[in-house]
């Protein structure tokens, strides 16, 4: 126990309070609903990934992490406005849920809902958090290797540590 290391293929499981510039929270789970995310595959952002990077459990680190390393920095033409029934009805829009399309070219990329109205879906190129700086304050709580199938697919499956050893 604790001889972990946060690295590529591990499973990890965190706390963390995600702050912008002015201190104010606007993300984050407590040690009783956990985040867990693949390390590795950029489940969480790559600024993320290299502040845990080497991190044993229990350690607690903040990390102030710029557009580059999170979400990008603001791009493309601002929020376009897209017909509500454009979307499967069965689909829960929300704000900043992200899907992808193809472009004219055929090409894949990937956009998010910025806005919700009636009739109107507003999506744009940026993720809601895009330009930002992020103020992270992370706990490690767990870190167990991956499963085959977490490997494979790129993230982890919501198995209870429990069963697996
Ligand atoms: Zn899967």
């Amino acid at each position: 126990m604790g001889t972990e290391r946060v690295s590529d293929h591990k499973v990890v499981g965190i706390a963390f309070v995600l702050r912008d510039d002015d201190g104010e929270a606007i993300d984050g789970c407590d040690a009783d609903d956990p985040l867990y995310y693949l390390h590795g595959a950029g489940n969480v952002v790559a600024g993320l990934e290299q502040a845990l990077e080497g991190c044993s459990e229990g350690d607690a680190i903040t990390a102030v992490i710029p557009p580059e390393q999170g979400y990008g920095p603001r791009q493309g033409p601002g929020p376009q406005p897209l017909p509500r029934d454009a979307f499967p009805p069965e689909i829960e829009l929300e704000l900043g849920l992200p899907f992808d399309v193809e472009d004219e070219d055929g090409e894949e990329m990937e956009l998010f809902v910025v806005g919700i109205e009636e009739e109107t879906v507003y999506v744009d190129v940026n993720h809601p958090l895009a330009g930002m700086t992020l103020h992270f304050e992370v706990e490690v709580l767990s870190i167990r290797d991956a499963t085959e199938d977490e490997r494979e697919h790129g993230h982890p499956h919501h198995v209870d540590p429990a069963e697996l050893n």
